[in-house]
């Protein structure tokens, strides 16, 4: 990817002409470009047959965070969520990371695990090398349940079998190529059910998949060139200090690990969704993979190291992201959301999240010890404000600069004082 790219002023312009601008970039086809331009949203129809009892469809802000570097590759990555600073803090960071060489990602593995938990099991030694000693018959069993994703190359492929209290917990490990998996496991897990019963004399419980995806692994790093950090170098180091400080913080103290990573899935969320994926799934497998030192920790570590002027960041979570399945495919969206990173199948999805997980958690973490975070909300703050109060088009502007030039609070009332002057 050796095209330059201009996304100089992109914040500043208006919708259609970002449009243009991520055309001209070459991050945009010419359909999607003219669904973007059309605000093309999910059908009526489309939604009714999703979820049910439904009354409508629900809008959120589709936007873009440009100059991010994965892997050696631009993207231009799509974001959905409602929080003023987000995009901003994931734009700014993805532009300092993307000046120090970019993001680079590993996936540790790509499988997903299901499971079905036994109890009433009267020999719990001999229930497992039963289990154990019929593992290719119950991975048949499995796999005729669901043909379709053997004959895509996938499919269950281990058995692994634990006691915990009263219960014999089988999981089944899966490979489900390009799809989350959720659907395709609980199909294999109800199918086999009734054989781990017959096998072991017990009962089950209940069969379904795991969203501890810990063999769906991902880890994203980057290297921050420290002098990017502010302009003068005493201070670049000395902020470069305050985020390994504020990475170590984060995992000792739990009420700062939870915001920490609320960060984190900040980002992360705004592209799962965008990307149609199921988001609480992934929150829920990071919150969890939190925890994997026995007690919930940030889920980044930054590291500075003195000799280089490096600032080492990593970001390692489950990533169990699907390119097809669930909704994706079904919301233009959606669709325009593939089409903008590329149409990267799960593996580069799952990077490119990953990727944006770290970056989201620098912004954060960079401002908050500096700065301080409503540095930059309050001057988004303002802008909603302006929105709520009634402003248009160039007042809104107006009134963010006159409030932020009085030094006066930033509440609603000088808000509409200020709207009334402009008005008047
Ligand atoms: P789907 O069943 O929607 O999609 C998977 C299907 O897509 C596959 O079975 C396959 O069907 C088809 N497919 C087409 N191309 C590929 C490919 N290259 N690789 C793999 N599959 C392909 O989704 P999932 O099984 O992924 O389940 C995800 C859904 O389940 C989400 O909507 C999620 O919200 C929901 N869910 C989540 C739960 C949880 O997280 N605990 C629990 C229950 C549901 P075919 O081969 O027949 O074409």
């Amino acid at each position: 990817n050796q095209k330059k790219l201009n996304w100089l002023g992109f914040q500043k312009k208006e919708r259609l002409e970002r449009i243009q601008m991520l055309k001209a970039n070459g991050f945009l086809t010419d359909e999607f470009e003219q669904i973007l331009k059309k605000n093309e949203n999910l059908p009526l129809e489309t939604a009714n047959q999703m979820a049910e009892n439904g009354i409508g469809t629900f809008a959120l802000p589709f936007s873009i965070a440009p100059n991010f570097v994965i892997d050696g590759k631009d993207y231009a990555v799509p974001m959905v969520t409602e929080e003023p600073s987000v995009v901003a803090g994931c734009s700014y960071a993805a532009k300092i990371i993307g000046k120090s060489g970019g993001f680079t990602t590993e996936i540790l593995d790509r499988k997903m695990i299901g499971q079905v938990a036994l109890y009433d099991i009267l020999d719990f030694e001999n229930a497992i090398s039963m289990i154990l000693e019929n593992k290719n018959e119950i991975l048949k069993i499995a796999n005729d349940a669901h043909p379709s994703i053997v004959a895509r190359g996938g499919g269950a492929i281990n058995i692994e079998v634990k006691n915990i209290d009263e219960f014999l917990i089988v999981y089944l490990i899966a490979d489900v190529k390009e799809a989350m998996g959720a659907n395709i496991l609980n199909t294999m897990l109800e199918a086999i059910k009734i054989p781990l019963e017959n096998i072991t004399n017990g009962k089950s419980l209940m069969a379904i998949l795991s969203n501890y995806a810990t063999e769906s692994l991902v880890k994203a790093e980057c290297e921050v060139n420290v002098k990017l950090l502010s302009s003068s170098m005493e201070t670049s180091i000395e902020t470069a200090k305050k985020i390994e400080l504020a990475s170590k913080f984060s995992k000792l103290d739990i009420y700062r690990a939870t915001t920490h990573n609320k960060g984190i899935f900040n980002g992360i969320d705004a592209v799962v969704i965008a990307t149609g994926n199921d988001w609480r799934a992934i929150e829920a497998g990071g919150n969890a993979f939190a925890v994997k030192n026995g007690k919930y920790e940030g889920l980044t570590t930054w590291t500075f190291d003195e000799s280089t002027n490096k600032l080492k960041g990593e970001l390692i979570l489950p990533m169990p992201i699907a390119s097809v399945g669930g909704s994706i495919g079904l919301n233009p969206s959606v669709k325009a959301a593939f089409n903008i990173l590329g149409n990267p199948d799960a593996r580069t999805l799952a990077s490119i999240i990953t990727s944006v997980g770290l970056a989201q958690n620098f912004a954060a973490v960079k401002a908050l010890v500096t700065t301080g975070i409503q540095h930059g909300h309050m001057k988004l703050q303002a802008r909603s404000l302006a929105l709520f109060a009634g402003a248009k088009g160039k007042e809104i502007d107006i009134i963010v600069e006159r409030l932020l030039e009085s030094g006066k609070s930033i509440n609603l009332e000088n808000v509409k004082k200020i709207l009334e002057e402009i008005k008047s």
